[in-house]
């Protein structure tokens, strides 16, 4: 008797997602009461108070099934990006909008295009729909768009592009990626994941939905989880051509954007001065984060984002664990290929300063 094969080949080769480790168990786990997580490149400040208000409102309704169309929150997305409805995405989380993209793209053996050390929903999705993966290995933690452009075929079906890329925080520039467009093929889909877009400052950094706008085959992602504090509620957002949308639209689950998030997020888009205060807090903290890096020897990648991408010179996860201790979470690069490497998410002033405390005393100690 044969037996029958219980999971998908490709089940095999896909590992679970490993999170940050959630302030719960640690407190659990250690003791303690006091935890600071610096781990997941959430926003130290919470949601906007209108955001809360808003989940205040709508918690009474939640008996009944969400806007399928997510009707008020397209329109105020659409008119900000200066796009028609039809072409703006939503998701439970950008994550979802990765996933389906491999949903309704991805036929087995497809090369699906990214960084080595990628952010793990791209492999997945590759993975998930029996694509094969493309690592580009990176210079200096930032893409290599030059070896990415020599790679690329009419076999490559996705190319991602973490913009800014976590877990480095560097950018691909207008240069970089006007150069890479000029060698993908027309039947390549090129996302653009654009989770951290909001914190960036740079003349240099690209505008990828004006490639929307010209009818490239291009995806842009973004995210009411980092900004804007929104990550329990699990809502992302994004646009495409209308080709591209309309292929999404048919492999999206109903009702995929829960409704206490669909007003959560537009009360969200409400509130540019949670959004400036956010971006100040950052900036300061990466300035303070650098300074004290420097004092302290460590090689960094300055960082468009809210997080840094900080060398230790040894091995992480033995430091990794003693800032557990010390109630001190933050990521471990080895997760990315970079076994010497932390990535630290921006914190509030005494958070940032807790992290720098417990850094020196570990590293210090051993
Ligand atoms: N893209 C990147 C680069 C990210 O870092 C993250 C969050 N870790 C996501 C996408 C997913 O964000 P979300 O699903 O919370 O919208």
């Amino acid at each position: 008797m044969t037996e029958t094969r219980l999971t998908r080949r490709c089940v095999e080769n896909l590992t679970p997602y490993t999170p940050g480790k959630p302030i719960e168990e640690v407190q659990r786990e250690f003791g303690l009461t006091d935890i600071v997580k610096l781990a997941s490149n959430e926003n130290p400040l919470g949601p906007s108070p209108k955001a809360v208000e808003a989940i205040r409102r709508a918690a009474g309704d939640v008996w009944l099934y969400p806007d399928n169309d997510c009707y008020h929150l397209r329109a105020a997305l659409s008119e900000r990006l200066g796009l028609p409805g039809g072409q703006i995405l939503l998701g439970h989380g950008s994550d979802e909008l990765i996933h389906n993209i491999g949903l309704a793209f991805l036929a087995p053996g497809d090369e699906v295009m990214m960084c080595s050390g990628p952010f793990s929903q791209y492999e997945f999705t590759a993975k998930l729909m029996d694509g094969t993966p493309v690592y580009i290995p990176m210079k200096e933690f930032r893409y290599d768009t030059a070896a990415m452009a020599q790679r690329v075929s009419s076999r490559t079906k996705v190319v991602f592009i973490g913009n800014p890329n976590n877990p480095t925080g560097t950018i691909v520039t207008r240069q970089e990626l006007a150069e890479l467009l000029k060698a993908l093929p027309d039947s390549t889909i090129l996302v653009m994941d654009e989770a951290y877009h909001d914190y960036v400052d740079d003349p240099d950094y690209p505008d990828a939905l004006a490639l929307v706008r010209d009818g490239r085959r291009a995806i842009v992602l973004r995210t009411f989880s980092k900004i804007y504090g929104l990550a329990g509620l699990r809502i992302g957002y994004g646009a495409t051509t209308p080709e591209l949308a309309d292929a999404l639209e048919r492999v999206r689950e109903p009702f995929n954007v829960s409704s206490v998030a669909q007003a959560a997020a537009l009360a969200s888009l409400q509130d540019g001065d949670q959004v400036a205060r956010t971006r100040k807090v950052n900036r300061e903290a990466k300035d303070y984060f650098y300074n004290e890096f420097e004092r302290l020897g460590l090689e960094y990648t300055p960082s468009y984002a809210n997080f840094v991408w900080v060398d230790l010179g040894r091995e992480c996860r033995p430091v990794f664990a003693e800032l557990l201790r010390r109630g001190v979470i933050v990521r471990t690069g080895d997760a990315f290929g970079a076994p010497t490497h932390i990535r630290v998410t921006t914190g509030t002033p005494p958070q940032n300063q807790r992290f720098v405390a417990a850094l020196e005393e570990v590293l210090g100690a051993g």
